[in-house]
């Protein structure tokens, strides 16, 4: 399975990703996450990103691009993968197309979570993240066993520094202008599944489920039977 996540900061993207890949042994792979790690490393794609991601403005489709050629090219990737935050312009949906037919291989879906803007702002600011494993929790809705504490290894939560009131504002204005076009561009090629992402994360990941399972082919052996029993 190869799948995209589109869709805005906040509607649930990541928790849905890793919970997808859980299920089917895949890694789900974030590029927030792999910027924020160069970041922490001071690598140099760290040292041009950091700023960049800190005011909320996107990093360059050149160096997104490289990420990603890297990343898929890893032999973990090469069942499937879910990319969560990339493509977010159409110049990396393009270069993302361009990288999957080098490796001989193709999108199977691109999933749109959807959400309102009220709804968004009040889950971003409510969002805490474990530093360590990128997992992300909500004070409200989605809150840790332990006040402030990751459910998975114990590390003291942050509240990201782009989680501020002005950064998310900017983010969700880059969205709407940037990525929220990427939508069409898999309509038209009808590889395009919408989900309602404001309902409980068990319902969303079960739509989830569902919407991918319903436009996966069926493998020739079960048309081929059904063919013969005349059934549809
Ligand atoms: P996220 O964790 O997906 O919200 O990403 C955090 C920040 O990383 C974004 O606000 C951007 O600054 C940067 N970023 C992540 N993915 C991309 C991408 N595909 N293109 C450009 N910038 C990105």
């Amino acid at each position: 399975m190869r799948v995209i996540f589109l869709g805005p900061q906040g509607v649930g993207k990541g928790t849905q990703a890793a919970l997808l890949g859980a299920r089917f042994g895949i890694p789900a792979l974030s590029t927030g996450e792999m910027l924020r790690s160069e970041v922490k490393r001071e690598t140099e794609i760290g040292k041009k990103a950091g700023a960049l991601m800190k005011r909320g403005d996107l990093v360059s489709d050149d160096v997104m691009l490289a990420l990603i050629r890297n990343r898929l090219s890893e032999s973990d990737a090469q069942a499937g993968f879910i990319l969560d935050g990339f493509p977010r312009t159409t110049a990396q949906a393009e270069g993302l197309e361009g990288t999957l037919a080098h490796l001989n291989t193709r999108l199977n879906a691109a999933v749109l979570f959807k959400a309102p803007r009220d709804v968004l702002m009040a889950r971003l600011s409510g969002r805490r993240t474990c530093p360590r494993c990128g997992a992300n929790y909500n004070l409200v809705t989605h809150p840790p066993k332990a006040p402030g504490i990751c459910d998975h290894d114990g590390v003291e939560l942050i509240h990201r520094a782009d989680d501020t009131p002005a950064a998310i504002n900017h983010r969700l204005e880059l969205y709407e202008r940037q990525t929220a076009p990427l939508a069409e561009y898999y309509r038209k090629r009808g590889e395009l599944r919408e989900i309602d992402g404001t309902r409980p994360i068990e319902a969303v990941q079960q739509a989830l489920v569902e919407a991918l399972d319903s436009h996966r082919p069926a493998p020739s052996s079960v048309v081929a039977h059904r063919a013969s029993q005349g059934s549809a």
